[in-house]
């Protein structure tokens, strides 16, 4: 992972409370409490075209701070964090401030579903997503049913907007995504079995039940 920040100084984090005080009532540009993941795709050529979108802090709906997000996942595999994980991005309305930000390069396709599979199909993206995503989640002990796309941001349990703002961006539906929580899951149940595994004993010989994490923690 590397450390690439756009610029969050005192502009950056005045415009952020102000935004955050006007859709959710609360003056603070921290992000305090992460409750869930949401993904992106930059229908955009390259990491460097996204990480000058996100610097340029460019108004977005006639408000600033501009569009951000704290992680883009190049086609490489390369994770870029773009911010300290503990401040608001604007990236998904409703959800900034409890939600971290994954962005993935890629152009956008015939369909949503089409652009999202490209990056399910292309392995080193998608491993690296599903590695960034499974630490978050341990990290912040998420819900599996809190990791959402982008499209899905209106209708999720958490989503709280002041003012009549809805999402109207189409990228990572329901249908992508739970491929993603397959894997994420898969991942981090692989993780578990290792641990559990003592050395030498190949984890395959273990009862697999015994190291299965709780179901109510995904
Ligand atoms: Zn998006």
């Amino acid at each position: 992972m590397r450390f690439d920040p756009i610029t969050y100084g005192s502009l950056r984090k005045h415009q952020m409370a102000a935004y955050s005080e006007r859709h959710y009532g609360e003056r603070e540009w921290r992000l305090r409490k992460v409750r869930a993941l949401i993904f992106h795709y930059t229908a955009g050529p390259s990491y460097t075209s996204a990480w000058n979108t996100f610097e340029s802090n460019a108004p977005n709906l006639g408000e600033y701070p501009g569009v951000c997000t704290q992680f883009v996942v190049d086609q490489d595999g390369t994770i870029y964090r773009l911010t300290k994980r503990d401040v608001r991005c604007r990236h998904t309305i409703g959800l900034n401030h409890r939600s971290i930000g994954i962005e993935m390069v890629q152009e956008a396709l015939s369909s949503p579903a089409a652009t999202s599979q490209a990056i399910l199909d292309r392995g080193p993206q998608a491993r690296a997503v599903v590695r960034l995503s499974a630490w978050l989640k341990q990290l912040y002990d998420l819900k599996m049913r809190n990791l959402i796309g982008h499209a899905m941001a209106n209708d999720s349990p958490l989503f709280q907007e002041r003012t009549s703002w809805r999402n109207d961006h189409s990228d990572w539906q329901a249908p992508q995504v739970r491929k993603l929580h397959r894997r994420i899951a898969g991942l981090i149940y692989a993780g578990h079995n290792r641990a559990a595994a003592p050395r030498g004993i190949a984890s395959g010989a273990l009862d697999s039940r015994s190291a299965r994490p709780r179901r109510g923690s995904w």
